[in-house]
């Protein structure tokens, strides 16, 4: 498969160090064999996450030093304002310090609206909840309910759209829990939680068309919009000749507000936005909530120069120049996995390449976390790190005690934005081959200290003899 050049020159450059092995088996021991508990230090490759990892330019850089830090009404305030109005459509918009702020400020109005019209069990339904998504939903009494689509789960098939929603499970989950409990449909773009997979303009479309038949608000939690506007036009038909932009200012119509987490796709290592299409009432009311909880209205958590460089981040992040490269790079470390025979989520979605631990290491019961003892042999061999999204993460039964089984035991390789090479890439891929090797030696893990909640954070675990 091609490689794309770097579309960028490097200015500024940071160091990596290359540990010997030795030094790896010491901090992984004491780490008790939990890559969350390592300092970064050791880590020569880091693929954890690709949340605030990026690399800001020299236009956002510059953008810093026009940081006005004035508590109201910060300059750089109405220029994010003015971005997301030119860029996305919508005319309201309230900073958040991430993601999960614009969640927590959001979510108990979309409830108590829904109780005032007589909800008495409100739920949300999405393609999928991102785990703080989900968490707000809960946290502020509401279930959250999941339809993506099942080949989503099919990780050898190709299918284009594996964020879609499934509009028959949407439909029948509305019948079941009744409209007037529908506090609001969350679109996920892409949908993180099946591999970055995209979602397409036309289930967009419909999941908007089947929620105003019913008068139920969507909301679009919009983290990586770039990355799937890019993937429609590439797959849908009639959207080639479109530009990115144009694509987004579509996507946007399929919903009433938004929530984002700009660490990813808008290419700032930390913020967030919150904003309305119409709604003005919504608007003000979760801008009240915003004042004890994130902070003033015009910078919610922010510095000043923190929203300029999401305003310009904002931008930056649907240059196509820069979503090509992007793109092909993730999708050529999943290629040349494939190609070695290295079983993986397919196609590759956005932002990481999902390696199947089940497939790669039968061996391994789930609840000896394969995909977590993976995650450890690529750190010992090659000071990479990545991050299981399997029965660790998943966790135990609350009422009965007992491991969760996991539909999939995965080992995520996230890539960060503007940060590693191609020669990266090729590094992560030889190693991975050469773990293929060692495979069948690969032994599982048991907890030596396992916390309540949260565990994936911060277990120990030590090897099984
Ligand atoms: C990261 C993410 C969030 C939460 O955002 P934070 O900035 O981490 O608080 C919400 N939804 C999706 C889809 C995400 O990827």
């Amino acid at each position: 498969m091609k490689r794309i050049p770097e579309p960028f020159r490097i200015k500024m450059v940071e160091n990596i160090r290359m540990t010997t092995r030795n030094e790896r088996e010491v901090a992984l021991k004491e780490a008790g064999y939990n890559p969350f508990l390592l300092p970064g230090d050791v880590v020569f490759i880091d693929l954890l996450t690709d949340s605030g990892t990026g690399a800001m330019s020299d236009r956002q850089w510059a953008g810093l030093m026009m940081g006005d830090e004035a508590y109201a009404g910060s300059r750089n305030y109405y220029h994010l304002c003015d971005q997301v109005k030119k860029l996305i459509g919508y005319p309201f918009t309230i900073p958040t310090h991430q993601g999960r702020g614009a969640e927590q400020i959001l979510f108990p109005s979309l409830i108590a609206r829904r109780r005032k019209a007589g909800a008495d069990k409100p739920v949300f339904i999405s393609n999928f909840h991102f785990d703080t998504t989900a968490a707000h939903v809960e946290l502020n009494g509401a279930k959250a309910i999941n339809v993506v689509t099942p080949k989503a789960f099919d990780t050898t098939t190709y299918y284009d759209w594996k964020g879609d929603f499934d509009l028959d499970l949407l439909n029948a989950a509305i019948a079941e829990h009744g409209a007037k409990n529908v506090a609001a449909i969350v679109t996920t773009v892409t949908c993180n939680s099946s591999g970055g997979q995209p979602i397409s303009l036309a289930n967009m479309k419909a999941v908007y068309d089947i929620a105003k038949k019913h008068d139920i608000p969507v909301v679009i939690d919009s983290a990586r919009f770039c990355e799937n506007a890019w993937f429609i036009k590439q797959r849908e038909k009639g959207y080639a000749d479109k530009s990115v932009k144009e694509i987004v200012k579509e996507m946007y119509k399929y919903g009433d507000m938004l929530t984002m987490s700009a660490k990813k796709d808008s290419l700032v290592n930390i913020g967030g936005l919150c904003c309305f299409r119409d709604d003005e009432d919504l608007f003000n009311e979760v801008r009240t909530r915003c004042v004890p909880m994130e902070g003033f209205v015009t910078y919610g958590g922010l510095a000043g120069r923190d929203m300029e460089a999401l305003a310009i981040g904002l931008e930056e992040g649907m240059d196509e120049d820069y979503l090509r490269y992007r793109i092909t790079q993730v999708e050529y470390l999943g290629e040349r996995l494939r190609e070695a025979g290295i079983p993986i989520q397919y196609p590759v979605g956005g932002h990481a390449v999902f390696v199947d631990a089940k497939k790669m290491l039968p061996h391994i019961p789930g609840d000896q976390f394969p995909a977590h003892a993976l995650n450890n042999e690529l750190f010992l061999e090659s000071g990479i790190r990545g991050v299981e999204i399997g029965s660790l993460l998943l966790g135990r039964d609350p009422e009965t005690g007992i491991q969760k089984p996991s539909p999939m035991e995965l080992l995520r390789l996230t890539i960060p934005r503007r940060v590693y090479t191609n020669d990266h890439m090729d590094y992560i891929a030889d190693a991975f081959i050469r773990l293929k090797e060692k495979a069948a030696d690969i032994k599982g893990l048991t907890f030596t200290y396992e916390p309540p909640v949260l565990r994936h954070f911060v277990a120990r675990l030590k090897p099984v003899m």
